[in-house]
């Protein structure tokens, strides 16, 4: 294991969030796709899938703030890394975070360094940014990739021992480099 594993339920949950935006990269260069987060009914989906505790207001409000959001941590999983702590701490430093240590549901003693009650995209912001702390201070940064495909650009966690990870896990991106690769090699063959 990489890092602790709250750090990385909570890597793995700020990517998939961050990949709810479209992830297909045209021949133009312009992002295109479906977007799994633009309704509350798909936001419901998205906090059960993921498993988030904690307040909710199921509006479309609540929904918006959790885009923009989203969006955040995508600049912040991209950036280098004098740009991350600047990120991380901003996140942190807005919403007022204070880490406890908590016990709800089956889980066991973990850090939360927002309220149950706090506005979800909060408290979604303040989980990965703890997360990229663990990440920066132990000089991992380069773990956080985008997809090495050319028509993607989902983010990457690479949890890999020897830091081999190169495809997003969204769509079908590795086995598709494979083929590629396999195609290319017959056909000069
Ligand atoms: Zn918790
Ligand atoms: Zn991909």
């Amino acid at each position: 294991m990489v890092f602790s594993h709250d750090t990385e339920m909570a890597l793995l949950s700020a990517v998939n969030l961050i990949n709810t935006a479209p992830t297909s990269v045209a021949e133009d260069g312009q992002v295109t796709g479906p977007d799994a987060l633009e309704t509350v009914a798909s936001l419901d989906d998205f906090v059960r899938r993921e498993r988030f505790s904690g307040s909710r207001e199921h509006s479309a409000a609540e929904v918006q703030a959790v885009r923009a959001m989203r969006g955040e941590l995508r600049t912040t999983f991209t950036a280098d890394e004098e740009d991350a702590v600047g990120l991380v701490n901003g996140l942190l430093a807005r919403a007022q975070a204070l880490p406890q240590l908590v016990k709800h549901d089956e889980w066991d003693w973990h850090l939360h360094a927002t309220a149950q009650a706090a506005p979800l995209a909060e408290r979604m912001g303040v989980e990965a940014a703890m997360a990229l702390v663990d990440v920066i201070r132990g000089k991992e940064l380069q773990r956080l990739k985008v997809c090495a495909a050319p028509d993607c650009c989902a983010v990457v966690i690479d949890l890999s021992k020897n830091r081999s990870r190169r495809y997003c896990d969204t769509g079908n991106c590795g086995n598709r480099a494979h083929v590629a690769a396999y195609r290319l090699r017959k056909s000069t063959a």
